[in-house]
């Protein structure tokens, strides 16, 4: 028997940072072994805020890409493509939206949330409203049985899985239902405190220099009552505390005592953490600069990868159009 399918993807809206290697790439690299994977870089997803100026999505789209690849990503198993470049993702989200019932769109707890936090973008759209109908067209027009997301995304899913029931109850079995691999997303802050954004420009990038990444772990706001050296701190309290329990899980007792004791001092644990994080980054710069080196070798995984996608999404959508006696292509 195959390898079950999965889907997954990332709005083509900025850099990608730690925020995004720790809470989704890390664990879709260790996916790539049981699961046949198709890890999509989602750009008419970011139309849905970034309508009045699109003129960076197409370079960062790519940007993503060489991200993926160079974090391990691996194109010889996995379908790296973008998502315009598969037309069925379009034709499927226009036959689901016949089957969602508006009042799911407007309850659906993001849609509210998102509203109310993105002030600065115009989201009164018909575009963001139907975001979960597209989603739903991206999963299941590859079959995808699992898809890896965070607490946030499970509304969502729970919304796709309706309308899989909702279209096979009336034309049989015509889409997999799919469920989640929840992933769990560490707590990671943007290096002045807030949330990890790239509005904020607050992030670590995975493509930073060592320089960069040094001078902004010495930027991270710590425990606001250790003002001196000689001040006991209160790690439970520290961002980059919260950076050791990944990067330094063996040295999180000497952490732990040396700040509440005041026998280390901040930039003895910054320096530590900006060393493990450079030593993680290293093979990823590398492997960037190689593939900036080649970009050749970057379109060419980025067309196989549609290529695969077009083909497996094409298999599904003549499946769905038998099912509901509309012609075929
Ligand atoms: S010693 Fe480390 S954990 Fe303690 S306050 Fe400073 S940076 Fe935070």
């Amino acid at each position: 028997m195959g390898k079950k399918r999965i889907l997954s993807g990332m709005r083509p809206t900025g850099r990608l940072h730690l925020g995004n290697y720790f809470g989704a790439l890390q664990n879709w690299v260790r996916l790539q072994d049981e699961y046949e994977c198709f890890f999509m870089v989602a750009d008419w997803h970011a139309l849905t805020s970034e309508w009045q100026d699109t003129s960076e999505i197409a370079e960062l789209t790519r940007q993503i890409v060489i991200d993926w690849l160079a974090v391990g990503l691996d194109p010889q198993r996995s379908a790296l493509f973008v998502q315009s470049q598969v037309k069925q993702h379009a034709e499927l989200a226009l036959l689901l939206g016949m089957f969602t019932p508006l009042p799911w769109l407007e309850r659906c707890p993001t849609y509210k949330e998102q509203i109310k936090e993105i002030s600065n973008r115009d989201l009164s759209n018909y575009g963001f409203l139907g975001y979960p109908v597209l989603q739903a067209a991206d999963i299941t027009v590859y079959d995808a049985e699992a898809v890896p997301i965070g607490e946030d995304q499970v509304p969502h899913l729970e919304m796709t899985r309706e309308m899989v029931r909702r279209i096979n109850h009336i034309y049989g079995e015509v889409l997999v239902e799919p469920r989640a691999i929840l992933s769990p997303t560490p707590k990671l802050l943007g290096y002045d405190g807030r949330k990890m954004s790239k509005s904020y420009d607050n992030c670590i990038y995975l493509s930073d220099s060592a320089d960069e990444v040094t001078d902004k772990v010495m930027q991270m706001v710590t425990d606001p009552q250790r003002v001196r050296r000689e001040d006991p701190g209160n790690p439970d309290i520290c961002s980059v505390f919260d950076y050791q329990k990944i990067l330094s899980k063996d040295r999180l007792d000497w952490i732990d005592k040396g700040c509440r004791s005041a026998s280390i001092g901040c930039v003895d644990d910054k320096k530590l953490l900006a060393e493990r994080l450079n030593a993680l980054l290293e093979p990823f710069r590398a492997k960037r600069r190689a593939l900036e080196a080649n970009p050749q070798e970057v379109d060419r995984v980025i067309e196989e990868g549609n290529a695969r996608a077009r083909a497996a999404a094409e298999t599904t959508m003549r499946r769905v159009r038998k099912a509901l006696n509309l012609p075929e292509n």
